[in-house]
């Protein structure tokens, strides 16, 4: 079995991040902030490449797709034709005895193993379920609940400097609705035809309840979506061509396959004619990694409404005027962090009982693509010199503290895929040592051929 093979655990993964500077407990010096965490000087690097990465994939090398970055804060009215306003919330039930909260729908997953589907229940079902099985608060271990209340998870703000201007307005809980309000610009801006994309790399706010899992589920985050704009009957099979995409990228990030899977929902959103999730097998477990959805022309139809602005594309050809189906990505780039790190996390026995902490990222995600490493002090002019080159191509870092070996490994518990020495050699000839992390083998090379080597072996 996958599972039993893996030297991960959630706790590993959290002492490694804080301690090697990847992620951090938000706000730590006050005692923390829950569900919040802030990245560090290698996990910024990583997080970075990460949306690079999809952005290129996505948008870059994707015929017919435009990128977006559109306000965080958006016209209240959105989110009343998006429907978030009435029901965008959680059933939430409080412990009276610990005062903890809960969702009722995690309760009775973990209870019944997964073997229940909340999603198919109503609020009163589902109390009714806690009830007959003594469902016990996870935390206290009582069972005394309050009844099921909805929670709306959008987090309110409000604008104006005076109580009487104040305005309710919303950090956005999605990004999808940025590339939605923008369809019609984008359409005739680029001239673009249908079927075309909109993607968007942003940050999202959700007031969670739920324990977080380290990064998997955090109130704010990052998400990558694309929205696929086409024409209502190629709508399914372009629903299936990005389940082959979104399966893709994950493959040639370096996700084993056997650590994927896709779920079907079994009850598909009101607006929702297909839609599915891909999960990973996270070291708490199978969990939503994206998901991939056929919103049908729900989410512009509201918005034509809402906005009393026209909606419809007007084929060039035909003159056919429609309001096209959308498929939409999405994946959090958070969560897809999490999931990259747990894929990467290798303990390897090596001789004399020793062991390795590495991390097998793809180059192109790793946070320094090569360490420059004088093996003595004397030798720091020249390795200067080939650092302050190489840091014009690509993020590198530069040790010249401990031994070679401890060196070595620090580079490979954050996955720095190359490691290069510079030593009296290198003096004479201009060659220097590179060490490959996965391989840990050593081959000499010509320091004027370094930048091109190592740009080469990290593309994504
Ligand atoms: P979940 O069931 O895990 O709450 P969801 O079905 O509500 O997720 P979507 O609304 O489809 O998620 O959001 C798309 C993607 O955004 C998810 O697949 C996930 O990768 C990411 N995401 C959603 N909520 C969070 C969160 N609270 N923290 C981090 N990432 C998130």
């Amino acid at each position: 079995m996958a599972e039993e093979k893996r030297a991960v655990t959630m706790d590993k993964l959290v002492n490694l991040c804080k301690t090697r500077g990847i992620i951090f407990p938000g706000s730590e010096i006050y005692g923390g902030m829950g569900n919040t965490w802030d990245y560090g000087p290698v996990g910024v690097e990583m997080k970075n490449n990460i949306k690079r990465a999809w952005w290129k994939r996505f948008v870059q090398e994707s015929e017919n797709s435009y990128g977006v970055d559109a306000a965080i804060l958006m016209n209240s009215k959105v989110w009343e034709a998006s429907g978030h306003t009435s029901s965008f919330s959680d059933p939430k039930m409080d412990c009276r005895e610990c005062k903890s909260r809960h969702r009722a729908d995690n309760l009775i997953e973990a209870h019944s193993k997964g073997t229940v589907n909340p999603d198919l229940m109503t609020n009163e079902e589902m109390e009714a379920y806690i009830q007959e099985h003594h469902v016990c608060c996870p935390i206290c271990g009582k069972f005394n609940w309050t009844g099921i209340r909805t929670f709306n998870l959008m987090f309110e703000t409000s604008r104006g400097v005076t109580d009487e201007s104040q305005n309710k307005i919303y950090l956005r809980p999605e990004t999808a609705q940025g590339e939605f309000v923008n369809f019609m610009n984008v359409q005739r801006t680029t001239r673009a035809k249908v079927p075309f994309g909109i993607a968007q790399v942003g940050k999202a706010f959700r007031n969670e309840i739920t324990p977080g899992n380290f990064i998997f589920r955090t109130i704010e985050f990052e998400q990558m979506e694309h929205q696929w704009f086409c024409k209502e009957g190629t709508d399914s099979s372009y629903y299936n061509e990005f389940k082959e995409k979104a399966w893709k990228f994950l493959v040639d990030l370096g996700f084993n396959e056997e650590h994927l899977r896709f779920k079907d929902h079994d009850k598909l959103a009101h607006y929702a004619k297909q839609a599915c999730d891909i999960q990973y097998l996270f070291p708490m477990g199978w969990s939503e990694l994206n998901g991939i959805h056929n919103r049908t022309d729900y989410d512009l139809t509201r918005h034509q409404e809402y906005s009393g602005k026209t909606m419809q594309y007007v084929d060039p050809v035909t003159g056919e005027r429609y309001i096209p189906y959308v498929i939409e990505y999405s994946i959090g780039a958070d969560r897809l962090m999490l999931a990259v790190l747990s894929e990467a996390y290798d303990e390897e026995a090596l001789e004399e009982g020793d062991v390795r902490n590495v991390l097998h990222l793809h180059p192109a995600i790793a946070a320094y693509k090569a360490a420059v490493l004088p093996l003595q002090k004397n030798l720091a002019d020249k390795a200067q010199e080939i650092y302050k080159k190489l840091c014009k191509r690509f993020p590198v870092t530069y040790d010249a503290a401990g031994s070679i070996g401890k060196r070595y490994r620090r580079q490979d518990e954050i996955g720095t895929p190359f490691c290069i020495t510079i030593d009296f050699d290198t003096l004479e000839d201009n060659t220097v040592t590179v060490r490959d992390r996965d391989s840990m083998e050593q081959i000499r090379l010509g320091a004027d051929g370094l930048a091109e080597y190592i740009a080469k072996k990290t593309e994504f």
